[in-house]
């Protein structure tokens, strides 16, 4: 499980939110909607109605969805959730039909996958956080309006051996995945995959030491199966 950090990546039980953990020692720990339906349903309520309206179920998804990240879901179709629940076309949600919209956004609730993406991303979010920040004991990250971090999958790239790679945009929110590209794979990828590895490098030598391993694993093959 790691070290459970809040959305600002935070850990957890550290008073003055001077610690943060980032990459694939840290989970974010992720409130379910499920467990604070009554407070979030009076706070919408603003009429004390017993309902609210479609107006005050936007209002709750935009309010809420720092704090709770899995009410993205509904950001671009709020009202079609707020249809799809209403079965009797009453016009409002009781506290019942309520449960069932959240119900379903608490089970995209995933922990981020141990990658070099992830890690990557927050290490960035971090770094632009602390840029912010100008006291490092800053413990109200909320009040000051700062946006809690948010994973953005790229697509996924992996070699998968004999000079083969496989590339696969599925969920991800990059440009490419406007054109619906599908799952490529073979050899055309492994060049993909290799450029951007190599242009990961951060200095001259890794990037040097990178091209000699390459050429070394082409003439001699991989140290592990060969003698
Ligand atoms: C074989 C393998 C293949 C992978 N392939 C991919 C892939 O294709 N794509 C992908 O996205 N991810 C891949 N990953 C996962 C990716 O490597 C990790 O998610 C990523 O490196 C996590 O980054 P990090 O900074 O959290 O941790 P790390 O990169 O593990 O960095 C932690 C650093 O802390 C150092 N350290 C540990 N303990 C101490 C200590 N006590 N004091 C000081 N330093 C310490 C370690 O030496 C290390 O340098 C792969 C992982 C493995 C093991």
């Amino acid at each position: 499980m790691g070290l459970l950090t809040d959305h600002y990546l935070r850990v957890q039980g550290v008073n003055d939110g001077s610690v943060y953990a980032l990459g694939d020692c840290a989970t974010i720990q992720q409130p379910k909607l499920i467990d604070q339906i009554e407070v979030l349903f009076t706070e919408a309520d603003t009429e004390h109605r017993g309902a609210l309206n479609l107006r005050q179920f936007q209002k709750l998804v935009q309010e809420k969805i720092a704090d709770f990240p899995q009410l993205e879901m509904f950001s671009q179709s709020v009202e079609k959730a707020f249809i799809e629940a209403d079965k009797e076309k009453s016009g409002h949600l009781t506290v019942a039909t309520l449960r069932s919209i959240l119900e379903k956004a608490d089970k995209k609730i995933r922990a981020l996958p141990a990658t070099a993406q992830v890690a990557h991303q927050e290490g960035e979010y971090v770094a632009h956080l602390l840029n912010q920040t100008t006291n490092l004991q800053f413990n109200d990250h909320e009040q000051h309006d700062l946006q809690p971090f948010r994973y953005k999958h790229m697509g996924s790239l992996t070699y998968v051996g004999g000079n083969a790679a496989a590339i696969d945009f599925t969920d991800s929110k990059s440009v490419l995945n406007m054109f619906k590209l599908k799952s490529l794979s073979g050899r055309s990828v492994a060049y993909l995959w290799k450029s951007y590895y190599f242009t990961e490098m951060f200095t001259g030598r890794t990037k040097t030491l990178l091209i000699f391993d390459w050429i070394r694993v082409h003439l001699y093959g991989r140290d592990l199966s060969r003698y």
